[in-house]
């Protein structure tokens, strides 16, 4: 840290409000910024915490048209969710944006106005997808097709989910727009380009890499192979409707890349924030956004998950840089990847740990979470959540080590000294004791040494590791010492050694501020020790003799077999209904064997007259049908319910099994089984003569 820095401002990645947090979110970024800002507020320095709902892109209007609502209401109903979930897990932002405000809007305006005005961006002119009957250009997500790649017919224009291809629109086979189903034509556009070769070429652009060197080094070998291939121009515009406008002449019916503005949202939720009236402001030296943004006294520090780096160490430096007026991030520690259970962690397949679901089964239990997710943090590489490891986690350390530790020192001044922090009138003697003594004192002074070296690296894993071993130590310490045995011959030295021990507890309340926040002010109070601050942690007396002690509780329940059994039978319902959904594919090339005609001729096939249609209840995919087959009405179910109305189907010809044995469903007997044509993907078209012939009519 250099020593001109006067201030810190830390942001979180603005998560996309189309949807509800989860412990990949948490672990990825908004938990270690949490602890690394907790931090720094310990050491005394200034801080100013920003995130907020990214309420623009893509996926926002997408999720508005899944739930039939508008983007607006999909970003109000998530912006609330989100930061609720924050809060309760005690993520402490000084300000928590949105990018719909108007602050936002006419912040991100003046940024690209004065980029524009300076002749930064280049004109450009090209051919994208448009739906004609939706009146629009598409975006890559609005385009589906078939992956060339691997014949998926799902495919998305910017990636093929199935087999991971990044793709463009273009690349689809028999491309379709999402909006409205349409084929899309080729429509030219006119977008602005940021020169991304041309800012890599300036000397600004090359002295502000040298910083690469002191980042981690996932961060450093993403940004310089993306320099090395040399950077292309990437359009700051879109032509979308949902978004900032852009505000210059002839950019109708554009909004600004999201990319473009979100990370300036980072600058309009601190012009927000300094202009409020929030009770944090007081403790600022500075309520100028300006000396926040655009003075080299304050050192800038992205938090980020590891798909956003190059948004926030290269394209947002970039911005700044040829703004201007702005400091240029510091560092932007991103961390990897989180999987959960063996398998990525997935929005859309519900395969995730929501927050607000753990909070609903583990009740109170915010700060077993943080630490386990620290503890497994994916700092330099991708790392892998189960509830069995969390089960582990909590019992061994915070439980055992911790906890327990706690525990067995009030109980005992509980039990000794009517809950009074003991006076010492007699060093110790005994030479086991007072190694047991010094031993302790050496392993606590070099964890917290380690601990505050880690913080400063941004090492929260090894930092948290090192506030666990401040415990460990003190639980040796009993452990070489038995005090509860002692007590019957040698009551002096008792005091002593339980005097140390609460010492090492009152450390513990501070040393946990970071990562357990609500523990350590629980353990404050049992110590009837509010208000101990960082520096502290050095002192030898941080409780005084004579000082009444709170009550001794429990810090951590245990978390039972049957509580991790629930989650892992949640997670394998979550896997069966997936895999219900997406069945196993077949290649359309692959033919069965062969059979002889006679076995064809078994198959007695009709033609009816579909003459009623209905839902039946509590089955998604099934509709009852009465078919009219000339000769007599059958009853016949069909799981075509996600593929046609009910009353699409009356009066439509149709191919009918008509001797296939009944078979009941859901208790209705179904007498017969309609032809239906698709692949395994998609939808399911029914196969019938495509002239009217009467029912009956035999197929052959
Ligand atoms: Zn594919």
């Amino acid at each position: 840290m250099s020593n001109k820095i006067k201030r810190y401002l830390v942001t979180a990645a603005l998560p996309y409000a189309n949807g509800p947090v989860h412990i990949g979110h948490l672990a990825g970024c908004y938990l270690p910024a949490d602890i690394y800002v907790r931090y720094l507020k310990a050491i005394g320095k200034e801080v100013v915490f920003i995130c907020g709902s990214d309420e623009h892109g893509v996926p926002i209007t997408i999720k508005a048209k899944k739930e039939g609502i508008t983007p607006q209401q999909v970003v109000d109903k998530y912006d609330g969710i989100m930061k609720n979930a924050f809060k309760e897990f005690g993520i402490n932002f000084s300000y928590y944006g949105r990018t719909s405000s108007k602050t936002h809007h006419e912040t991100a305006q003046g940024f690209f106005r004065n980029l524009y005005d300076k002749g930064v961006f280049k004109e450009e002119v090209t051919k994208q997808y448009y739906d004609e009957e939706a009146k629009q250009f598409l975006a890559d997500r609005y385009i589906t097709g078939t992956c060339p790649r691997c014949g998926n017919p799902g495919a998305y224009g910017d990636q093929c989910e199935k087999c991971g291809t990044a793709l463009s629109p273009t690349d689809l086979i028999n491309p379709k727009s999402a909006l409205s189903g349409a084929v899309p034509v080729l429509k030219e556009t006119k977008n602005w380009f940021l020169p991304m070769g041309e800012i890599q070429q300036t000397p600004a652009f090359q002295e502000y890499i040298k910083r690469f060197e002191d980042w981690k080094s996932n961060i450093k070998g993403q940004c310089n192979s993306w320099l090395t291939e040399g950077l292309q121009s990437r359009a700051m515009t879109r032509d979308l409707d949902w978004g900032v406008p852009v505000p210059v002449e002839g950019a109708d019916g554009k909004v600004l890349y999201v990319w473009f503005d979100a990370p300036i949202g980072y600058i309009s939720a601190t012009k927000e924030y300094l202009a409020g009236n929030n009770e944090s402001l007081n403790a600022l030296s500075t309520t100028n956004w300006q000396d926040w943004w655009q003075n080299e006294e304050t050192s800038l520090v992205h938090f980020i998950g590891k798909d956003n780096i190059v948004f926030h160490a290269i394209i947002f430096p970039m911005m700044l840089l040829t703004h201007g007026q702005y400091i240029l991030p510091s560092n932007v520690p991103a961390n990897e990847f989180l999987n959960l259970e063996g398998d990525k962690i997935s929005t859309s397949r519900n395969w995730a740990v929501w927050l607000h679901e753990y909070l609903v089964d583990f009740p109170n239990r915010q700060d077993e979470l943080r630490y386990v997710l620290t503890s497994i943090a994916p700092e330099t590489k991708d790392s892998e959540f189960t509830w069995k490891d969390y089960q582990t986690r909590v019992n061994s350390e915070l439980v055992s080590i911790f906890g327990n530790f706690v525990n067995r020192v009030l109980v005992l001044c509980d039990k000794y000294y009517a809950g009074l922090v003991p006076t010492v009138n007699a060093v110790l003697s005994d030479p086991k004791l007072v190694a047991a003594q010094v031993a302790c004192k050496e392993s606590v002074a070099k964890s917290i040494a380690a601990l505050n070296e880690n913080l400063q690296a941004i090492k929260l894993r090894d930092a948290q590791a090192e506030f666990i071993n401040i415990a460990r130590a003190g639980n040796k310490y009993l452990a070489d010492t038995e005090p509860w045995k002692l007590v019957k011959t040698d009551e002096e030295s008792v005091k002593q050694i339980l005097f140390d021990a609460l010492q090492i507890c009152a450390k513990l309340s501070v040393a946990a501020q970071p990562f357990l926040p609500h523990t350590s002010a629980n353990l404050a109070n049992m110590l009837n020790a509010q208000g101990l601050v960082w520096s502290q942690l050095t002192d030898a007396v941080l409780v005084q003799p004579g000082t009444q002690l709170g009550k001794a509780e429990i810090l951590y329940k245990q978390v039972e077999d049957e509580e991790i059994n629930k989650q892992l039978l949640r997670l394998e319902e979550i896997k069966k209904s997936n895999s219900e959904q997406a069945p196993v594919t077949k290649t359309l090339n692959e033919v069965k064997p062969h059979i002889s005609y006679e076995d064809f001729d078994k198959l007695d096939l009709r033609v009816g007259k579909v003459i009623e249609a209905e839902k039946v209840p509590k089955a998604d995919k099934l509709l009852k049908l009465t078919v009219d087959l000339g000769f007599e009405q059958r009853t016949i179910l069909s799981g075509i319910a996600e593929y046609y109305k009910p009353e699409e189907l009356i009066g439509k010809l149709v191919t009918v099994v008509a001797n296939l044995a009944p078979r009941k469903i859901r208790g209705i007997e179904s007498q017969g089984m309609l032809l239906m044509a698709g692949n395994d993907f998609g939808k399911l078209y029914s196969v019938g003569p495509e002239q009217e012939i009467e029912p009956g009519s035999a197929v052959k």
